[in-house]
């Protein structure tokens, strides 16, 4: 990363002063998924930049916005397929990311570079000079609790907006990162089973049977024993009409019920949480009811879903609340009467003026 793009970065980060709540932990207030901050760069390209969003269990969150605005990238994100480059991503009460110490008032002040700055500010208020030593804990005993907080408030400022973070930030903040980690961490296969994903293209595995496909990722991945996957995938794949085919190879099925049969997939894994990645956009379009279908189902039936489409109709049916991405940004978000009657944005006005 350069230089210049850092420090945009963090002016922006600066401008939000976002911080997590440090114990407020999600359960209890029903959100599933929470985007923290999140920010993903690939080399120069600057894809997220700055999202937060929090999708509370049962809810049916449309996301939508041009080719190429990051939809794709947030969702992926969101089971950590891709890892931020900055910013958390949190399922319940667990962070799935690395922690993010700028997120962290209580990390921050933990790292040699906020003690340094602070011993720098205490020491030029009192009219020191350079070369008087002061160590930190002397230091912030010299001026009153208020004074103290001001001057706190501008170093971490300028940490933030300077990404002013290095490598090495000294034990004290080694061991925060680590605390923070080891309360709230988790395992990392174990949280992205809670999370299923269904793709564009379906992604089966054509050399295995429709009923292999199914029970892969749970046997392998241990989390199922083989009997148990198997009777959770012969049950789905008769909900779904496909019981006939299982064992069948993928290239058997036509596209609908290629989609139906990944769907069915990542039911296998008891998912808290589905997110759809355009899943009917590589369909013919006699195809795309059948599987619109099985997903209002399951939003019916209660299930947790984040929805890239491009379908609007089918956007403003199932979803309570639509995402507009443009440029790595949610420019604005509604229930989708509201977004898609009154739009408020230019940028959505003239996205939904081409496609509605
Ligand atoms: P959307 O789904 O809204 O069309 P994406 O999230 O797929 O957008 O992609 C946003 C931008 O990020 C695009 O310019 C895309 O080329 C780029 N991009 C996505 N993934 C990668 C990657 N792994 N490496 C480099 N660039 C990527
Ligand atoms: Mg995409």
């Amino acid at each position: 990363m350069t230089e210049d793009n850092k420090n945009d970065f963090r002016d922006d980060c600066c401008k939000n002063l976002v911080y997590v709540s440090e114990d407020i932990v999600n359960t209890g207030i029903g959100v599933v998924i929470d985007v923290q901050n999140v920010y993903k760069y690939f080399g120069q390209l600057k894809v997220l930049n700055g999202i937060s969003c929090a999708i509370k269990k049962g809810e049916k969150v449309a996301v939508i916005g041009p080719s190429g605005s990051g939809k794709s990238t947030l969702l992926r994100c969101m089971n950590l397929l891709e890892e931020p480059t900055y910013g958390e991503v949190w399922l319940d009460a667990s962070i799935m990311t690395p922690v993010d110490p700028y997120l962290h008032k209580s990390i921050l002040v933990k790292s040699n570079t906020y003690k340094r700055l602070m011993i720098e500010e205490i020491k030029s208020m009192l009219g020191k000079g350079e070369k008087d030593k002061l160590k930190y804990d002397d230091a912030i005993r010299l001026v009153d609790g208020d004074t103290l907080e001001n001057l706190s408030d501008k170093v971490l400022k300028q940490i933030k907006a300077g990404d002013r973070l290095k490598k090495r930030e000294g034990i004290e903040f080694v061991k925060a990162v680590k605390a923070y980690k080891d309360r709230y961490g988790v395992n990392i296969n174990k949280a992205r089973q809670r999370v299923g994903m269904v793709f564009q293209h379906f992604n089966l595995f054509n050399n295995l049977t429709i009923l292999q496909n199914m029970i892969l990722s749970p046997v392998q991945l241990k989390l199922k024993s083989k009997e148990d996957a198997t009777d959770k995938a012969l049950k789905l794949l008769e909900r779904i009409g496909l019981l006939d085919k299982k064992d069948e190879y993928p290239s058997k099925l036509s596209g609908g019920q290629k989609q139906r049969v990944a769907i069915a997939r990542a039911l296998v894994m008891d998912p808290e949480v589905m997110l759809f990645d355009e899943p009917t956009s590589a369909l013919d379009p006699e195809m795309v009811g059948e599987v619109l279908s099985l997903i209002k189902d399951l939003a019916d039936e209660g299930m947790t879903m984040v929805i890239v489409t491009h379908e609007m109709g089918f956007a403003k049916e199932v979803a309570n609340r639509v995402l507009f991405l443009d440029g790595g940004n949610i420019v604005e978000e509604n229930t989708p009467e509201e977004l898609f009657n009154s739009p408020k944005n230019e940028r959505l006005k003239d996205f939904l003026s081409k496609v509605l």
